[in-house]
């Protein structure tokens, strides 16, 4: 996605994206920012990880110049975004960092219209980016894919798990961050404690989603996990964490928004497979639990699908 020219690293393919559409913000995942509200799903190709699992190895780990990409300018991005009823923008499928100049110009427009921005990242860039990405987007998710440097070495492909936990550490701080660990049987549940320990430590409110992964790409044999197994490591960690999620498969009960003090369902969601959550009802009165008060941890307010959001308005075309 890069090359040098004349001393400089410039982008192959700027505003070139693969993926492009409407979808339920609980789908990327986030369930604490806009929860409820229409985001514009956006990605391009390439990826600096080479997850053996990828599923979306189609487009992370072929040559961009296979894949095809639809050119468009920061101006034509928000007005479709605004077209198509979409509160935000976020950019999922692949790693943001492949396509930063474009993001960055991206989110400075956005950020003069508006516009909210986010992403799923893994989390694997320098300080400096770190600290760029906490100024484009307004809510984040990094993927914590295990929490020790052999698995990021044997089945990411990178030489440490280092930087992803320090840039969690700076992003907690900086923005708002929510985490996703996907799961691979036999492989990393047994971090599952050690996870949940470490976001805790940096912060006991950060939501985390765990995600039952369906290897792909290199490990197409591998089993897929089982669902009661994961649900009794995690209900393990409960003490330590006040959101916890498990999603990728249909009917989970893990997909709502509990108030950690009372237990009331304050935000009702439904998994209908794959990343396919989304909100169905909210509880809360403000961004407080109606039975005891306690105050929930959000970014923005819950807004029904068919309502929209804020930027949604006159020009919407739904
Ligand atoms: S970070 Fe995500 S997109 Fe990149 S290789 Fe890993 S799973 Fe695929």
């Amino acid at each position: 996605m890069y090359r040098e020219e004349q001393g400089k690293v410039v982008e192959i393919y700027p505003f070139a994206w693969n993926s492009f559409g409407v979808t339920h913000i609980e789908s990327l995942p986030f369930f604490h920012a806009y929860p409820g509200s229409r985001s514009l799903l956006l990605g391009s190709a390439g990826c600096n990880f080479d997850c053996q699992y990828c599923s979306n190895a189609h487009v992370a780990r072929v040559n961009p110049k296979s894949v095809n990409l639809w050119h468009l300018q920061p101006e034509k991005l928000l007005t479709k975004a605004r077209q198509s009823g979409c509160h935000n923008i976020v950019f999922a499928i692949n790693e943001p960092t492949v396509s930063w100049p474009s993001l960055r110009a991206l989110g400075e427009t956005a950020r003069e219209q508006g516009i909210e921005m986010g992403c799923m990242s893994n989390g694997y860039f320098t300080p400096r980016v770190a600290n760029e990405m906490a100024e484009t987007f307004s809510f984040i998710n990094i993927s914590l894919k295990a929490m020790n440097r052999d698995f990021y070495q044997r089945y990411i492909r990178v030489t440490d798990i280092a930087p992803v936990l320090r840039n969690i550490a700076y992003l907690a701080e900086h923005t708002h961050l929510e985490i996703t660990t996907p799961i691979i049987q036999g492989l990393n549940d047994g971090d599952i404690p050690s996870a949940a320990s470490f976001i805790a430590s940096q912060d006991p409110e950060i939501p985390w989603h765990v995600f039952r992964l369906l290897p792909e790409y290199q490990m197409k044999d591998m089993l897929a996990p089982s669902i009661e197994a994961i649900e009794y490591a995690l209900q393990e960690q409960e003490n330590k964490l006040a959101y916890i999620y498990f999603g990728n498969f249909v009917g989970s009960e893990w997909v709502n928004t509990v108030c950690p003090d009372c237990g009331k369902v304050l935000v009702e969601r439904i998994n209908l497979g794959g990343c396919g959550a989304k909100s169905l009802a909210c509880h809360l009165q403000g961004d407080c639990c109606p039975s005891c008060g306690r105050r929930l941890r959000l970014l923005g307010e819950w807004t029904s699908w068919n309502k929209g959001g804020a930027q949604i308005g006159k020009n919407s075309s739904y």
